[in-house]
């Protein structure tokens, strides 16, 4: 049940006629026009309104509406998500003062599926909305109001003409022979004047102006060669085939495309949105914000008349164009990150999420999404298939697959038969006994050396940025860690600091121990810039680029170290987990993987699967053309299982293992999962805040059915971040929605204390 905005006292809208009457009361089923209203910048929760009858005809839910709030009827802009005619019986409902858009904001499909978002993920309502909806859109960015004029004939009626200044007469002329309204800019230009007659003719009332907004600019991009469709082999048909069919039933489906890295997949999409277009409606295809390359983009425009791209770096204005295209159906492919998944395609016919594995498809703040799971409910709404595509499932998707849920759909070979790497793994607890450890061990440079002989290409990867990963006195065993958070900093040697990766508190990099003040105080620990400063020392004179969240922050570095690579001027390509992703060059014939161990041991369920994804990701960026290649893959750990498959190739049997490890774990997939961390400045009382918030929920799970499991409250493995003290509580039971409504219960039950903060993560992927 709403609660009402106008309960606190009677409204100072009501004429003080009736002040002494209160409305509503010689009929409790009196019934009127209501609205429901949230507020992203109010109290949560929904709030009932009276619509007046001159708002009746034109209110919509999905417009924003201003409304009086609170004791001091102070004037906020909420949402309107429901309109109802109801009883009101003797409620005192505040009116709607003001609809803030003409028309709505969001259609009612998108309306349900952002309840069922603050829903699933136990957060407000219009926090969802302004997170669906872009600033930009919510902002009318680069809509600039103009004011056009036309002569007001029924004041120049009554006028002499003659009696008029020439400058002034002229410009009536120009109106006229003009036959639109002009601006002022305009007609200064047209009458060659200045901006005095045409003030004149305003003061006198002879020109009405009519107030319009216009987009400062219209971006345009230069229409593409259009390039024909590429031939298909008999995998990629079979995929087409069987996607279309599901397309053709008009019934949503889910299908999950596990094609090797190589396999064409994205041909596929290609011609599968030709099949949507072809029933008038469009497309969505998200992909991870890396991966929108121009390339990637480029492929799509050489294919399609009209595809908008939503990324990161548009700027507010853009943003707002590109909505507005799109939800006027002129966009036949939206292509863009997560929030993508959001885009006002009038007719959706499908939705493509490719690298479907990769865990940036999770929102990490409030409210905390998947775009795999919203995608899958809103292509379920809207009855179109989903295509989930990638050469590294996660074990969601594939055990669904296997369960039959999802549609399994497999591209097990490369295009142009060109068979997939030979891996080989190089122990570097042989490789580096007994000598001067270095990043290159010596069968890794002897490949290099090959390679750059034969004219090949290089990528290696180091899942590590800075120089040194920490910093530690070998005389008292001290490490330097950050002040505002439980972790070491790194050393980033071209700027000479010590670097939190995690709060950007920096410091010097200190030459003696900071506790016992000895001189010879140790970086250890390799990190990305240490092993640029190897390999440019190693290979002199070999064009090399870093590629990390350091090396990159300046607009377009991607996009032009990617490019100087493509062009061959750049001969090794090194950086993190950003290289290892989609990039299809066909003259790298080595990819070497520094050290795979690096993600191996996180304290995280997931740490297997993402070594597996990221090994198994960069060593398909080889091989890719006639020359071949290979990989090597050093580590200390060679004959661990998740290593082993990622050198196989073997996907099946890596999901078999971890798959079964998972089920006797009780982990996701066969549970699902809620994790709740609480923050606070000191310790003591975040602990006991979070020991009372896990007994509340405890006492709301105790001998349901399913048996739900409460893990916790322990330290977060990042027990500090950013100066705050951190506890998490694990949730764990196949029942999802017993686990949020314990969750909504308890938070009903414990009062959070001034300073201490707690979030629910629904499903989370982040567990340091
Ligand atoms: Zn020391
Ligand atoms: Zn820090």
């Amino acid at each position: 049940m709403a609660r009402s905005g106008g309960t606190e006292g009677p409204s100072p809208q009501l004429p003080s006629l009736f002040d002494h009457l209160p409305p509503w009361e010689e009929d409790d089923r009196a019934e009127a026009l209501t609205a429901k209203v949230v507020f992203p910048d109010g109290p949560p929760g929904d709030f009932d309104y009276l619509v007046p009858p001159e708002l009746a005809s034109r209110l919509q839910p999905g417009q924003r509406v201003r409304v009086p709030l609170g004791k001091g009827n102070r004037l906020v802009v909420g949402y309107c998500v429901e309109a109802t005619i109801q009883p009101v019986g003797q409620r005192v409902l505040k009116p709607i003062r003001q609809l803030v858009d003409e028309r709505p904001l969001l259609s009612p499909a998108m309306l349900r599926l952002t309840r069922w978002m603050a829903d699933y993920y136990l957060c407000d309502w219009a926090a969802v909305l302004d997170t669906v909806l872009p600033a930009g859109v919510r902002h009318r960015a680069g809509l600039r109001l103009t004011t056009f004029w036309a002569p007001n004939t029924e004041a120049l009626a009554k006028l002499d003409l003659a009696t008029l200044p020439p400058k002034q007469r002229s410009i009536l002329q120009i109106l006229r022979d003009a036959n639109e309204p002009l601006t002022a800019p305009q007609l200064q230009k047209l009458a060659k004047c200045s901006g005095g007659p045409i003030a004149a003719l305003q003061r006198k009332g002879l020109l009405v102006g009519r107030a319009v907004r216009i987009r400062r600019q219209d971006i345009v991009l230069p229409p593409e060669p259009r390039q024909p469709n590429l031939p298909l082999n008999p995998d990629q048909q079979k995929a087409l085939d069987a996607i279309c069919q599901v397309l053709h039933s008009g019934q949503h489906r889910t299908i999950l495309l596990y094609g090797v890295t190589g396999s064409g997949k994205t041909e596929v999409y290609i011609q599968a949105i030709q099949e949507v277009l072809r029933f008038g409606r469009q497309a969505i295809v998200l992909v991870p914000e890396i991966s929108l390359t121009p390339q990637t983009l480029q492929r799509f425009r050489t294919r399609f008349d009209s595809v908008a791209v939503l990324h990161s770096h548009l700027t507010d204005a853009e943003r707002h164009w590109q909505w507005e295209q799109i939800a006027s159906g002129r966009v036949q492919v939206v292509i863009g990150a997560r929030s993508a998944v959001f885009a006002p395609t009038p007719h959706l016919g499908m939705i493509i999420l490719d690298e479907e594995h990769e865990s940036s498809f999770k929102q990490q703040q409030t409210p905390r999404y998947h775009a795999r799971e919203v995608a899958l409910q809103r292509a379920a709404a809207e009855s179109v298939p989903l295509v989930l595509g990638s050469a590294t499932p996660s074990l969601e998707s594939w055990l669904k697959a296997q369960q039959g849920q999802y549609l399994l759909i497999q591209l097990p070979r490369r295009i142009n038969d060109r068979p997939l790497p030979p891996v080989s793994t190089i122990d570097l607890r042989t490789e580096n006994s007994g000598k001067k450890a270095t990043a290159i061990t010596r069968p890794l440079y002897a490949a290099m050396r090959e390679t750059l002989q034969e004219g090949g290409q290089i990528i290696l990867l180091l899942n590590r940025r800075g120089y040194s990963t920490h910093i530690q006195c070998p005389a008292c065993g001290y490490v330097l860690k950050c002040p505002h958070c439980d972790i070491a900093l790194t050393h980033h040697r071209t700027e000479q600091i010590a670097l939190c990766h995690y709060c950007d508190h920096h410091e010097p990099a200190p030459s003696a121990c900071p506790q016992c003040e000895f001189p010879g105080i140790l970086y250890r620990g390799l990190g990305t810039q240490r092993l640029e400063v190897e390999v440019r020392s190693r290979f002199p004179g070999v064009p090399c680029v870093r590629m990390d969240t350091d090396s990159m922050q300046a607009r377009g570095a991607h996009v032009r170290a990617l490019e100087a690579f493509r062009t061959g001027r750049v001969r090794i390509l090194l950086g993190t987990q950003m290289i290892a992703k989609g990039l299809d060059f066909p003259e790298v014939t080595l990819v070497g993987v520094v050290n795979a161990d690096t993600a191996l041991h996180l304290p995280d369920f997931r740490a297997g699967e993402r070594t597996f994804q990221l090994v198994a990701q960069v060593a398909g960026r080889t091989g890719r053309g006639p020359k071949g290649g290979r990989v090597l893959v050093q580590t200390f750990t060679p004959d661990h299982p998740v290593i082993q498959a990622a050198i196989q190739h073997d996907y099946p049997r890596f999901a078999q293992t971890e798959l079964s490890l998972r089920e006797a774990f009780g982990y996701p997939p066969f549970c699902r999962m809620i994790r709740l961390v609480v923050r606070g400045p000191h310790p003591q009382p975040t602990a006991e805040f979070a020991n009372l918030l896990a007994e509340r929920i405890r006492e709301q799970l105790t001998g349901v059915d399913p048996p739900a499991r409460v893990l916790g409250p322990a330290p977060a493995p990042f027990a500090k971040l950013r100066g705050l003290y951190r506890y998490h509580i694990q949730l764990q039971s196949p029942d999802g929605e017993q686990l949020r409504k314990a969750v909504r219960k308890a938070s009903e039950k414990v009062e959070t204390p001034e300073n201490i903060q707690w979030i629910a993560d629904v499903d989370p992927v982040e567990m340091l």
